[in-house]
């Protein structure tokens, strides 16, 4: 069946009539603007804050389009990724009726949002080293199914998924929507699928300014689609998801994109620097391989690893509990220093 956006997002919020703001209904240049309630002699702190920002966020959207290599007109932006992934369940899941497929081990808050919004999560394993089992997720597909999560490279194991794998889902389920989330693409050696988008009118591409970007305090998300998938989540989101600061201060980023891409590759010569280090300890069963900015890592006793670890003030992300992550912690690449002193923690036991 070839995709409808019409068969599969939920009727109420098809036939909503969206909240029209004051900008919606004139955006034009004018000196007087007194159609908003907005404060017109300012704030009591310094910088000028009273106005309402762009609900479209236009001009950050247009340098976006430039540098992500996807059309203005095919970018939502969310307040975090967190808010693309709940808007995507409250356009398209039916409460206590629809179905979505997660592959775990993978980023909590796609069963998070769904227990929220009272969708059924169904769970197809990835196999033991981290990949789609493509028949699985297939064979989990039923009329109801309306969303499946693929995290690519995936949190907490840290790699790429394989791309064929990906396709065949997409070539293979067109009766829901295929969100790609691409947290940590630019740690990748892999170009995005939000370069598929023309080809295939159900995927979802996310993407996020908390990692490469380093602004995971700012709270900007990204979600690629095609115009009419975000015809409707632009009807669903807060008109002003994206305060005026994050847009200016994601605008200024953009604009020094060259040093952002020399962190991102900085963070790889740590990342393989701590590998190496991490590879000479014997309390390390295995370091997984890593397409991210974090690595997975497994020890014989890792709540011992843990809690000395944490005496010596160093936080690790505990997974040991996770399926497939048996005895592992995922580790976030530190700062050279960071590193040395978690290596030189590690290397006394
Ligand atoms: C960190 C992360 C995000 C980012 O979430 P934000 O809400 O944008 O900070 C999204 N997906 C995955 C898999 C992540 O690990």
């Amino acid at each position: 069946m070839s995709f409808e956006i019409k068969n599969i997002v939920r009727k109420n919020i098809f036939n909503l009539a969206p909240y029209s703001s004051a900008r919606d209904d004139f955006s034009g240049n004018a000196s007087i603007f007194i159609d908003a309630n907005e404060n017109s002699l300012g704030s009591p702190v310094v910088g000028d804050y009273s106005r309402y920002p762009d609900p479209h966020q236009r001009i950050l959207k247009q340098k976006m389009a430039t540098i992500k290599r996807v059309p203005a007109a095919n970018i939502f932006l969310g307040n975090g990724s967190d808010e693309c992934i709940d808007v995507l369940y409250r356009a398209f899941c039916n409460p206590g009726k629809d179905n979505v497929i997660i592959c775990p081990p993978t980023y909590g808050m796609y069963e998070v949002s769904a227990n929220i919004n009272d969708v059924e999560v169904r769970k197809s394993l990835l196999t033991t080293d981290f990949q789609l089992n493509v028949e699985d997720v297939l064979s989990k597909v039923d009329a109801n199914t309306k969303l499946i999560w693929i995290c690519s490279p995936n949190n907490p194991s840290g790699n790429l998924l394989h791309e064929a794998d990906i396709d065949f889902l997409l070539q293979n389920f067109s009766t829901g929507i295929v969100v790609v989330d691409e947290a940590y693409i630019d740690f990748a050696d892999q170009v995005s699928f939000s370069q598929k988008l023309a080809k295939f009118p159900q995927l979802v591409v996310l993407q996020t300014f908390s990692k490469s970007w380093g602004l995971a305090g700012l709270r900007l998300g990204i979600a690629f689609a095609s115009e009419a998938i975000l015809s409707i989540l632009n009807k669903i989101k807060p008109p002003y998801n994206i305060n005026q600061e994050t847009q200016r201060i994601a605008l200024d980023a953009l604009q020094n994109e060259a040093l952002a891409n020399a962190r991102t590759k900085e963070l790889l010569d740590l990342r393989l620097q701590l590998t190496t280090s991490l590879e000479q300890l014997t309390i390390v069963k295995k370091i997984f391989p890593s397409d991210a900015n974090f690595l997975l890592v497994q020890f014989d006793d890792p709540q011992l690893i843990y809690n000395i670890l944490m005496e010596n003030g160093i936080i690790v992300r505990d997974r040991h509990s996770v399926i497939l992550c048996e005895g592992c912690l995922r580790i976030t690449v530190g700062s050279a220093e960071e590193n040395q002193k978690m290596v030189e923690v590690l290397s006394k036991l």
